[in-house]
């Protein structure tokens, strides 16, 4: 998906330079001429990146900035003309992410919206790390049976369970699959990876030995079944 731009520039053969060379690399290009209707099209398309002129008729890029600045965390480059501009942008009084004096060229601009809109992906991605990793389960419980990913221990009936370390691999991988029939060949890749020398019956070995620690009778499983032909399955 091609990222936003909107440029709000009153001067319209820049305005139409602008549009025309963003267009050319890729991004979905939206103008405006002047100040509130920039910010009501700021809040319309919900841009990825802001161009902001500071003298524009109806309010100034400053305000513009200012009153955006509120309600979106968009990146906002502004694109000034005068020296006490740049005092006013720097001294980060409207709160700008990066400016540019004219006249540039437009190979700079395209490099500074580049950076702006990598730093932009960049935070985003981690936050989005961030939240994974908070959510992702690192127990599993079913009933008196507790796995704890973070420790690699698992408990019965809170008692600390001593499984070999292919056990709880095995067990692991059960356990997140609950309800689905694994082959032995599935088993295989997923916890013996490249280490595995036996054949499939590595895989039965070691059910055998994880259902004497967690079944209450081995003999009559009920936690993890085996589906004759294909594989087992993790009950819960
Ligand atoms: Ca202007």
């Amino acid at each position: 998906m091609s990222e936003t731009i909107l440029v709000v520039e009153d001067e319209l053969v820049l305005r139409e330079t602008l549009a025309y060379n963003l267009g050319k690399q890729g991004y979905e290009v939206h103008t405006a001429e002047e100040g509130n209707t920039g910010v009501d099209l700021a809040y319309e398309v919900q841009p990825d990146l802001i161009l902001l002129d500071i003298m524009l008729p109806g309010i100034d890029g400053f305000e513009v900035c200012r009153l955006l600045r509120k309600e979106m965390n968009v990146p906002i480059l502004m694109l000034t003309a005068r020296a006490d501009e740049v005092d006013k942008i720097v001294g980060l009084e409207v709160g700008a992410d990066d400016y540019l004096t004219k006249p540039f060229s437009m190979r700079e601009l395209l490099a500074r919206i580049k950076a702006l809109l990598r730093r932009v992906r960049m935070t985003r991605e981690e936050v989005a790390a961030e939240v994974e990793e908070d959510e992702a389960p690192h127990q599993l419980i079913f009933d008196n049976l507790v796995i704890d990913m973070d420790r690699r221990e698992v408990f019965l009936n809170d008692e600390s369970l001593d499984l070999r370390p292919k056990e709880y691999d095995l067990l692991v991988c059960l356990a997140q699959n609950r309800g689905r029939v694994l082959s032995r060949e599935q088993l295989l890749e997923n916890v013996w990876e490249w280490d595995y020398t036996g054949g499939s019956r590595t895989v039965d070995v070691h059910i055998r030995w994880l259902r004497e620690k967690i079944e209450r009778d081995p003999g009559h499983p009920v936690r993890i079944i085996t589906v004759r032909g294909v594989g087992y399955r993790f009950e819960g």
